[in-house]
């Protein structure tokens, strides 16, 4: 419950949370961290239970038999009270230097697998071998410092613990030599003394274990109580059939403080309207279409859907009803069929299939060895670039959005490829309102509108051919493109 707890949490969270965490750490604490607290919950809960009920039984009988004796047995109670209070600190801080350095491991592992290419491309293998092995390095002393607290621990313990026994032997041989008890009662108290400190001993071991999943627990707990950044208004509004119109009235925004990505940006997007963004790098394109989803909130001003702020909407159905087609499309690792029907999860094997026909990647699908059932590999890596364009085209396809949101891939594709992918586009965009980061020319003649940004600001709007005769940004960007598409054919 507490895995599942975390991981919807995680889910939960905004965009914000999850590009200032790295996922190695997330899956730490998502597996090594519960996995710490579940062998307390489970092991070690059930022999506190039973160490408590002998400790209780044996220390009574021993008063039982003999209270001027038992007596010594309570000089042990103090002084393991102070001791469990210092090593117990010290003890959770060791865990959680213990967990933190295991996740820093899972970090460096994570994205070295996940990054496999370049890591072999740049012949870095040696490189990540002892980046790792540094990372581990790092648990093993962690580790080496928790079990040297434990052992000093555990030993004090148990040589007050002796030395507890000695007493009682010193003290009750005496009361033995003057007949004020009998060798068999003396004896009788002693076992019982033992098994008192046997018991003690094993509590010690579990004290010892909770103190190290407190740590464990306190970076679980932490992830949990993090609120997530954008939440739903009360009363936020469930929104059903959208027309697909965005304002975007006098807005602002940066990642952080006092950095300024858009500065003021205003805008009316009719119903089924497509807008093409383009201008330098770092203009802000890609943080607009980070806004319209509501991944952010602008610093200021106001972004709408029908007339609706955004702020306004669960973020569920804003999300709902639009679709994003990323620059570098990533795919999940099941198969061609069950990527498609991410768009839309009780789609039918038909819908899928016509899906995937609009967006030209039928052919290509069919001719797959195992057909729509063909395992994609990792994050895709199965498929060609072109061919993931049109499988991520046709999940959007199937989604039937109102809004689009479409990243336009730099890399280009052979001419035949990007035929087929303009055509899917083409098709996708019919109908539904349309924001597209164009990096082609092709693109862009086909806009309604181009929108022309630079430094945060849109400084250019018309068609292509308007923007031509104007002379300014666009036609300078435009020229630069022409003169490297002549030298490309050159
Ligand atoms: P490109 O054409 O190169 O993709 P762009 O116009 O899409 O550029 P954005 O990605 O919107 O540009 O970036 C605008 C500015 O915001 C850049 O200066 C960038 O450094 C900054 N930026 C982008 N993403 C983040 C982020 N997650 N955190 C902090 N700053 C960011």
């Amino acid at each position: 419950d507490l895995r599942n707890e975390l991981y919807q949490h995680l889910l939960r969270l905004s965009m914000d949370f999850h590009q200032t965490h790295r996922v190695g750490e997330l899956i730490s604490r998502l597996t090594n961290d519960v996995t710490t607290l579940r062998a307390t919950l489970t092991r070690d809960l059930g022999a506190l239970l039973q160490q408590t009920l002998v400790l209780v039984g044996a220390v009574a009988l021993m008063f039982v038999l003999n209270p001027l004796l038992s007596r010594f047995i309570l000089i042990l109670a103090p002084v393991m009270g102070v001791l469990a209070a210092g090593f117990g600190l010290f003890l959770q801080r060791a865990s959680t230097r213990l967990q933190d350095e295991l996740a820093g491991s899972t970090v460096v592992a994570e994205e070295v697998l996940q990054n496999i290419r370049v890591v072999k491309g740049f012949a870095r293998e040696g490189f990540e071998i002892e980046r790792f092995g540094r990372a581990v390095l790092g648990s093993v002393r962690a580790a080496l410092r928790m079990l040297r607290i434990r052992s000093v621990f555990g030993a004090m313990i148990a040589f007050f613990g002796f030395s507890v026994i000695a007493l009682i032997l010193w003290f009750g041989g005496r009361e033995v030599l003057a007949g004020r008890l009998t060798a068999g009662e003396l004896i009788a108290f002693l076992i019982y003394g033992l098994t008192v400190a046997a018991s003690v001993g094993t509590l010690v071991g579990l004290y010892a274990s909770f103190q190290e999943s407190i740590g464990a627990s306190q970076r679980v707990f932490e992830l949990i109580d993090t609120p997530p950044q954008l939440e739903d208004a009360p009363g936020a509004l469930l929104i059903q059939d959208v027309r697909g119109e965005i304002s975007f009235r006098d807005v602002h925004f940066g990642y952080e403080d006092e950095q300024h990505v858009l500065r003021g940006i205003s805008l009316e997007i009719a119903r089924g309207e497509v807008v093409a963004l383009v201008g330098p790098s770092g203009a802000g394109k890609s943080t607009i279409f980070t806004l319209v989803p509501r991944f952010y909130d602008p610093t200021a001003g106001s972004i709408l859907l029908d007339g609706i702020d955004l702020r306004q909407i669960t973020q569920h159905s804003l999300r709902e009803h639009l679709a994003i087609v990323p620059q570098e499309t990533i795919l999940f690792g099941g198969s061609v069929e069950e990527n498609i029907r991410y768009g839309r999860l009780q789609a039918s094997t038909t819908e899928v299939e016509a899906a995937a026909r609009a967006a030209n990647a039928h052919e290509f699908i069919a001719d797959l060895p195992q057909g729509y059932h063909t395992l994609v590999g990792e994050r895709g890596v199965r498929l060609s670039g072109g061919q993931r364009q049109r499988v991520a085209i046709a999940r959007a396809l199937l989604k039937d959005p109102r809004l689009l949101l479409l990243d336009e891939a730099t890399s280009s594709l052979d001419s035949e490829s990007e035929q087929l992918v303009q055509e899917a586009l083409t098709r996708l965009m019919q109908g539904r309102t349309t924001m597209i980061i164009a990096h082609r020319l092709s693109t862009v003649r086909h806009a309604d509108r181009i929108l022309v940004l630079d430094k945060g600001r849109i400084v250019e709007a018309g068609t292509h051919e308007a923007l031509l005769a104007g002379n300014g940004l666009y036609a300078r960007l435009h020229a630069m493109q022409f003169r490297e598409m002549t030298t490309l054919e050159a």
